[in-house]
């Protein structure tokens, strides 16, 4: 049997500060090696001084996974030497003598099947290095320290996945949770790390790292399955290691025989004393989460009567989900939800557009006003709309601007009905014969008019006019 396990690391890029500092958690905006201090890069003499935001969103992200939070945690050091480490080691957590770290014993729901959560820690992020070329061929290598000391929080599963399919359902559960918690921008370059560990029956761990995406692990895990079973199949044997996926070849690559956690030689961070965290500060946390993404949903379905394929992506997705909440009302939710997931979503469908989109909520609900009061066609409201995301102008402006309102007039309608019979002779033939060929001409109708007649009423006046 197919065994995976994940290390997923997650920065916590809403925070203004890295983990021991006052050095900015947002490193890309600076030069290299400009965004750093004595305690980041681990000067003799300065001391870390623990960002308290840090430890309440690790604790956040703990009971959103559903996991046991304690009493209080400390801090470890992890011994070793990488030029990417200022202080030759890392700040992190460790679950010895008891649980210590901000949480354990959770687990995610994916597809009905309980991925376990084994812990998650807070730590500091390395700094980042930059190769010329390939990693195991470059003769220059470049440091950047920038990164050292970000707030980071590792979530280690238990190998309970079967497919690197779970795997990518996971991942996507996850990141959806961590940006609804407010806590992180999953979608920033690097802000979302995974590292997966694989083996097949009978065998040895092989762990895969350095993965840049979320679709490179799934290649990763698919190339790492095959090669093990490849091996299995000769006999040979499957050594424990950590290898490197390649991103350039689609390769795994061995890097270094993996190492036990005897070999960091943990010791406890005697810097940082002790963090209580105690029940009444877990209380509040506890109270002030977001809505989860799955009671987002349900309420969705059950108070709107929203579709659940319509709901699914309007609770997962943070952006769409906050415009929703503050267009609808009692009266056009399900309208609302309609629009951002048909209309809006072919607009804004990648993260570029969507931050340069100049939709509000204000629009949402004028537009979908005034399609419910006959005022502008459901075909209209999509040219509107299209035009809204470019310039942000209102809906009233765009109604005279565009020329877009609805021909409601009667007398206007049966004109251009007079007109669309005198050309399509055979259409008006065939339509007294069969009733159901009729939408042809009201599709000639709505054309000429250029989708303003209020189709209803097109409809009712061709069918009278048929019958004279
Ligand atoms: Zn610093």
């Amino acid at each position: 049997m197919t065994k995976i396990g994940l290390e997923i690391h997650c920065q916590l890029t809403k925070l203004e500060s890295k983990l021991f500092c006052s050095c900015k958690a947002n490193y890309r905006e600076f030069e290299p090696n400009h965004n750093i201090c004595p305690v980041c890069m681990g000067l003799p003499g300065s001391l870390p001084r623990l960002n308290q935001k840090a430890v309440k969103s690790a604790t956040s992200i703990a009971m959103a996974l559903n996991c046991q939070t304690p009493e209080k945690i400390a801090f470890f050091r992890k011994n070793y030497f990488y030029p990417d480490l200022p202080k030759n080691f890392q700040i992190t957590q460790l679950n010895v003598y008891g649980d210590m770290s901000v949480g354990g014993e959770g687990y995610v729901d994916v597809e009905g099947k309980k991925i376990k959560i084994r812990r998650i820690q807070l730590e500091e992020d390395p700094g980042r290095l930059i190769y010329e070329g390939a990693s195991d061929r470059t003769k220059i290598t470049l440091v950047d320290y920038n990164r050292a000391g970000t707030p980071l929080v590792e979530i280690v599963t238990d190998p309970d996945f079967e497919n690197p399919r779970q795997v990518r359902v996971f991942l996507n559960i996850l990141s959806d949770l961590l940006e609804n918690l407010g806590v992180s921008e999953p979608g920033l370059e690097g802000a979302m790390r995974a590292d997966g560990n694989v083996s097949i029956e009978g065998g040895t761990k092989v762990e895969i790292k350095n993965i840049g995406s979320f679709h490179d692990l799934e290649k990763a895990l698919h190339f790492e399955l095959t090669r093990q079973q490849s091996l299995h199949e000769r006999d040979i044997e499957i050594a424990m290691e950590t290898r490197h996926w390649d991103d350039r070849r689609k390769i795994t690559i061995s890097s270094r025989s993996k190492e036990e956690d005897q070999d960091y030689r943990y010791f406890l961070e005697n810097d940082i004393p002790w963090v209580k965290i105690n029940q009444e500060t877990r209380d509040i946390l506890k109270k002030n989460m977001p809505e989860s993404i799955g009671s987002k949903r349900e309420r969705y379905v059950e108070k709107y009567d929203i579709a659940p394929q319509v709901a699914d992506i309007l609770s997962s997705d943070k952006y769409y989900s906050e415009l929703f909440e503050s267009a609808h009302d009692e009266s056009n939710a399900k309208d609302i939800a309609n629009l951002i997931t048909t209309d809006l979503l072919g607009f804004i469908d990648t993260k570029e557009k969507r931050e340069i989109s100049k939709v509000t909520s204000q629009h949402l609900s004028d537009l979908v006003n005034a399609v419910n009061s006959k005022t502008l066609t459901r075909n209209s409201s999509k040219i509107a709309l299209q035009e809204i995301v470019k310039s942000g102008k209102s809906v009233k402006d765009l109604l005279t601007e565009m020329d877009i309102g609805q021909v409601s007039d009667s007398s206007e309608i049966e004109n251009i009905i007079s007109q669309i019979f005198e050309e399509q002779k055979q259409a008006v033939i065939d339509a007294k014969e069969r009733p159901e060929t009729v939408n042809f001409l009201v599709g000639k109708v709505m054309q000429k008019t250029k989708g303003k007649a209020d189709p209803v009423k097109t409809l009712e006046l061709i069918k009278s006019k048929l019958e004279q």
